[in-house]
């Protein structure tokens, strides 16, 4: 992708100024990947899920939230790239703007292809989003261990794929309705 197209779409649906959200700029990693998981009370309540690669976060609306439990496929319909200033955004989007509503940051922390980083991590990570079928260990405060996030169906132009968010079985899997803990990881916040 061209650099100017890079957050284009995420721009052109923005008014800024008219919303606190950031503008935002991409940037090279810092080392760390990061993820980050907003709770959105939107017209319909959803949570966005964000991956960083590439100097942006790579987006997915999911309406029912993670899940911990390896039976649950949790639908992950692939949004525009938002900038990493984002990972820290919360707030009220005003009316009349995209997604107007309630924002919470409701898990963050990072994430690896595998429990142990490396520097080869970005790399892998790229490869693995463009075949549409990614595994990686969260490490977050509410959410840790493997997951996998793959895609069903590609729509042609767009870019809005279908994908699916799968919790792995692992040590971490369980059956906890992790989405009851509905407090911001970055402040007192609830939604
Ligand atoms: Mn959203």
């Amino acid at each position: 992708m061209k650099q100017h197209m890079i957050l284009s779409e995420y721009k052109r649906k923005r008014r800024f100024g008219a919303t606190p959200e950031p503008r935002g700029e991409v940037h090279a990693s810092k080392g760390n990947l990061l993820f980050v998981v907003q709770k959105h009370k939107a017209r319909r309540l959803h949570y966005d899920f964000r991956l960083e690669l590439g100097g942006v976060l790579k987006s997915w609306a999911v309406p029912k939230g993670p899940s911990l439990d390896p039976a649950e496929k949790r639908l992950a319909m692939h949004v525009e790239d938002h900038p990493l200033e984002y990972a820290v955004f919360e707030g009220q989007i005003p009316k009349g703007n995209y997604g107007a509503g309630s924002v919470i940051v409701w898990d963050a922390g990072t994430y690896h292809p595998s429990k142990t980083p490396s520097k080869k991590d970005e790399d892998t990570l790229k490869k693995q989003y463009e075949a549409g079928r990614m595994k990686f260990f969260l490490n977050g405060k509410k959410l840790k261990g493997f997951f996998s996030l793959f895609r069903i169906a590609s729509r042609e132009g767009d870019g809005k794929d279908t994908w699916l968010l799968v919790k792995s079985d692992d040590a971490f899997a369980s059956s906890e309705d992790i989405l009851s803990k509905n407090t911001s990881v970055l402040s007192s916040k609830r939604l």
